[in-house]
């Protein structure tokens, strides 16, 4: 199959329409059969339940080429089933979990020459999303529901490797608890934008969210989890409700007991504490992880001692062993690597 003519290393992360993508409609309590098509647009009502009241999730994963020239994603399982937990808080009809994996397979095959080359460090990034498409005027469900996955290149997260960020902590809350911050809702990102363009007009990377409650233990970001490494080696995410389980974190976490034999925590995390910390990172798809080396609380100051120009030792064999098996350099556990072709 003949890749198509794109300078893959110059890529941003950013849409570019491809060839094919997958749509089923849900209607009179069942999903069709499902097409691959070429029609890119979408057209629905203008009352539709999304353009309302934003009755809508979305999933994020990637294809890429491994060392040995297959085309693979990594655990489209997981986000199989975080979707289906997704769509029954949002009271949005889940879309079998098998015949999920299998439309990402389908759509991946049906684009394979947009699928970069080994090394390139561009992937085929996936999303796949749900939308309420009936019309919805009295506060309810829709009835009818449109599920789509279509794919897009995206280049390699850092160009010229990994610096550290700069981040706040942020005023703003991101969930509440006993929310929606657990499932991948449009509606979260949607509160974040105002947050996230703020930060970035003040120098800011991204955005520490505290809990709400208590504004005193952190939770994540806006779109990535938070891994902290201790001083002696032990790597701690925090345990939230409200935080969404990232596939990434959930993996590093594996990656760091089993491959590199390390002590791991997923514990609460209180602000005071991360003053004490040797490295952090954010960890979520696109990046897998990239380092923090500041945290602003107010004008105070926190410097991570893996400092601004690397990432942290710990951090650095988190993330090449991750990539390792995510590439084919090594091995990985059984179920993680979904072989397309
Ligand atoms: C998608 C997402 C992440 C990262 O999850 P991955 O499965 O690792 O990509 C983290 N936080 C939020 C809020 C997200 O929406």
């Amino acid at each position: 199959m003949e890749k198509k003519n794109i300078d893959w290393s110059a890529l941003g992360f950013g849409y570019i329409q491809t060839d094919k993508r997958f749509v089923s409609n849900y209607k009179n309590g069942a999903w069709d059969e499902g097409v691959i098509t070429d029609d890119a647009t979408v057209v629905i009502s203008e009352c539709a339940g999304v353009l309302q009241y934003s009755q809508s999730c979305f999933e994020g994963l990637k294809a890429y080429t491994t060392k040995d020239g297959h085309i693979v994603c990594f655990r489209p399982d997981l986000n199989a089933s975080r979707m289906k937990d997704s769509c029954e808080r949002l009271e949005m009809p889940v879309f079998p979990e098998d015949r999920w994996v299998q439309a990402v397979v389908d759509v991946v095959k049906a684009n394979a020459a947009y699928v970069p080359p080994y090394g390139s460090g561009a992937t085929l990034y996936l999303r796949p999303y749900m939308f309420g498409s009936s019309p919805v005027i009295g506060v309810k469900p829709a009835e009818e529901y449109q599920f789509r996955i279509f794919a897009t290149p995206v280049g390699p997260y850092f160009k010229g490797g990994a610096k550290p960020i700069t981040i706040r902590v942020s005023d703003v809350d991101r969930a509440a608890p006993r929310g929606t911050g657990h499932i991948k809702a449009g509606l979260n990102y949607a509160m974040s934008l105002y947050n996230i363009v703020d930060a970035h007009n003040k120098g800011f990377d991204e955005n520490m969210y505290l809990d709400p409650a208590t504004r005193t233990k952190v939770e994540e970001t806006g779109g990535a989890n938070f891994l902290f490494v201790t001083k002696d080696g032990t790597v701690v995410t925090p345990k939230s409700s409200s935080i969404l389980p990232s596939i990434t974190r959930r993996s590093l976490l594996y990656v760091a007991k089993e491959y590199l034999g390390l002590k791991t925590e997923e514990r609460e995390v209180y602000l005071d504490e991360v003053k004490d910390f040797a490295e952090c990172g954010l960890c979520g798809t696109a990046a897998v992880i990239s380092p923090v080396g500041k945290i602003v609380d107010h004008g105070k100051e926190i410097c991570m001692p893996s400092g601004m120009e690397h990432m942290g030792p710990v951090t650095q064999k988190l993330y090449d062993t991750l990539t390792g098996i995510q590439m084919g350099s090594i091995e990985a556990p059984e179920g993680w690597i979904k072989v397309i072709e």
